[in-house]
């Protein structure tokens, strides 16, 4: 497509900190960036008019090996930038500790079958021009101190929208993907400045309504950790206060610290979380603002197995790009569906082998947990009880799992490690295996080859996930918290089955005791028997998962919510 095709349509600009479109180019670190990737594709699929912003992370988030202690290390995930992308000719500065620092953009076009294609702008200050500390900015997804991320976000959100003129680019509406590019409202600010006011005395006029109407602004966590705050002495060394004074940043992004989450809420006319839970929780958190729900999905090409692609494409044409076509699953016979699930098992098997060396058995039970390790997600909560878990798996269950801790995260890592610890404890009676190095290519053969999917966070901090997603659609049904997505998915014993108490309103209620003891029972009265003696019933099941929450729970589904709910209100 010709560059001017690109530029002459009025687009929607999406900016987030990290973009997973594929393995290739692994500028991201997990849900967040994975979603945002999926979000790119669907758009292009819709032929949804996107141009979407991020940072090239030329170094990666990082590549996890685990050595025989259970201890994470960490390398660079470094890549061939000018393999994958396209340099574009504009360069832009920003103003970061009083230097100008230069900004290029690469690029890279989201193809989708339907014609559509959505550019996506990397962001690089890997300049000569630069000096050696300032070309490292745009390096190490969520890496560095504070100060460091403060100079990735003025890259991200001052340099988006500059990058996006200099190129030609219109943008009617910013969407911005969590926090992290809500500096990019103080560029737009500056931009309404009242140019009468000529001194510090006066007061400068900014017309705050005037951005508001063209911003955009999704929430993604009720963890506090995901939410980043800067404090003003870093604010007034980093930022400086060519784009607004600092009192009127402490009036937009909070008194004592600035808060990336204030600051984009005062900021926008749209907020949204990310599930309808999340929703109500984020309004709890941010009273005085109103804020949606529009629950998270994944992007069907990217994620069914060659095995259940092929099947669908069989019996389902047309699901790709109409995933609601999905509901006509029982179209597919039951063997049909039970063999292209074996497939993928042993698609996985032979991964593992190659990978750990270790057996995976095609006939037993295997539950999948992949995620980051975080202590709310309770990776090893399946390990609450040793005993119980073996009297009921003693060689009729097997575990795999998979995750990165973030390098800073002591706790995560430490889980990494008793995880370990029980696999050791284990061994001959239960298998288990811990897949290193969880990312895209990892998820895309682990979450179709696993017969069961688990989740267990601690409520309701799962803000959506969509890993169960992804597992729904290659037949694989969920077993998990009522939390995030799964709230809405859940129907017991029909599309996968629910561990521990329902979500009371804005309530946690959480007993790790409790929330065990159900999943040891359900797994013993309920999922065990039905798999090994009612293969049928199974089989009704995954399909039900397909049918009932795959062709629902997709990013078709919720861009065209999005474009309805968000882009084209008023
Ligand atoms: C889908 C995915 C995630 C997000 O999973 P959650 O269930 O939302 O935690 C993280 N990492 C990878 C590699 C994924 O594919």
């Amino acid at each position: 497509m010709e560059w001017s095709r690109l530029t002459d349509i009025t687009r929607i600009a999406y900016f987030s900190m990290e973009i997973g479109l594929s393995q290739e180019i692994p500028t991201y670190s997990g849900g967040l960036g994975i979603l945002a990737g999926d979000t790119i594709k669907s758009a292009a699929d819709l032929q949804i008019p996107l141009v979407a912003v991020t940072l090239i992370s030329r170094k990666g988030y990082f590549e996890q090996t685990i050595d025989a202690q259970g201890r994470q290390h960490e390398r660079p995930s470094a890549w061939d930038v000018a393999a994958m992308l396209e340099l574009l000719p504009t360069r832009v500065t920003v103003t970061i500790e009083d230097r100008l620092v230069v900004v290029q953009a690469w690029l890279y076009r989201v193809k989708s079958p339907s014609g559509g294609v959505v550019p996506v702008l990397f962001l690089d200050t890997d300049l000569e021009e630069n000096t050696p500390k300032d070309r490292a900015i745009t390096d190490v997804l969520y890496g560095g101190d504070a100060a460091y991320r403060l100079k990735q976000e003025v890259v991200l959100g001052i340099g988006g929208v500059r990058i996006l003129a200099g190129l030609g680019f219109k943008v009617f509406q910013y969407h911005m993907n969590e926090g992290h590019a809500a500096l990019l409202t103080l560029e737009l600010l500056n931009q309404t400045r009242n140019l009468t006011a000529t001194t510090w005395t006066e007061t400068l006029e900014y017309d705050r309504p005037a951005v508001a109407r063209r911003c955009i602004f999704t929430t993604h966590t009720p963890v506090p950790a995901g939410h980043d705050r800067f404090p003003y002495d870093l604010v007034r060394q980093v930022l400086g206060e060519h784009l607004v004074p600092l009192t009127t940043l402490r009036e937009l992004a909070g008194h004592d610290e600035l808060n990336m989450t204030t600051l984009a809420l005062k900021l926008s006319r749209f907020v949204n979380g990310v599930a309808k839970k999340h929703g109500q929780v984020s309004q709890a958190m941010f009273p005085g603002y109103e804020i949606h729900a529009i629950t998270n999905g994944i992007h069907p090409l990217t994620w069914a197995s060659p095995y259940m692609m092929a099947l669908f494409n069989r019996f389902i044409q047309g699901w790709a790009l109409q995933p609601e076509l999905l509901v006509r699953v029982d179209n597919v016979p039951d063997e049909e569906i039970w063999d292209a699930h074996q497939g993928a098992k042993a698609y996985l098997a032979q991964y593992i082998q190659e990978v750990t060396g270790q057996k995976l058995y095609l006939d037993v039970l295997t539950i999948g947990f992949a995620r980051r390790v975080a202590a709310y997600k309770r990776n090893d909560l399946i390990f609450h009880d040793v005993k119980r878990l073996l009297d009921i798996g003693r060689g009729r269950l097997q575990l795999i799992f998979a995750g990165k801790s973030h390098p800073h995260d002591e706790s995560g890592k430490a889980m990494i490690q008793r995880i370990h610890d029980f696999i050791r404890q284990l061994q001959g009676q239960i298998s288990i295996i811990y897949l290193p190095n969880y990312n895209m290519d990892v998820a895309y053969r682990l979450l179709p080859g696993v017969d069961l999917w688990l989740n267990t966070p601690i409520r309701p901090l799962e803000a959506s996930g969509t890993s169960g997603m992804k597992a729904a659609l290659n037949g694989v049904p969920n077993f998990s918290i009522l939390d995030g997505w799964w709230i809405e998915g859940h129907i017991e014993g029909v599309t996968g089955w629910s561990i521990g108490a329902p979500p009371t309103e804005l309530q946690a209620n959480n007993s790790t005791e409790a929330d065990a003891a159900d999943l040891y029972d359900k797994l013993e009265r309920v999922i065990m028997p039905l798999y090994y003696e009612d293969r049928p019933g199974w089989i009704r099941v995954m399909k039900d998962a397909i049918g009932k929450n795959a062709y629902y729970f997709n990013t078709h589904v919720m861009m065209r919510r999005y474009v309805t709910e968000a882009y084209l209100q008023r």
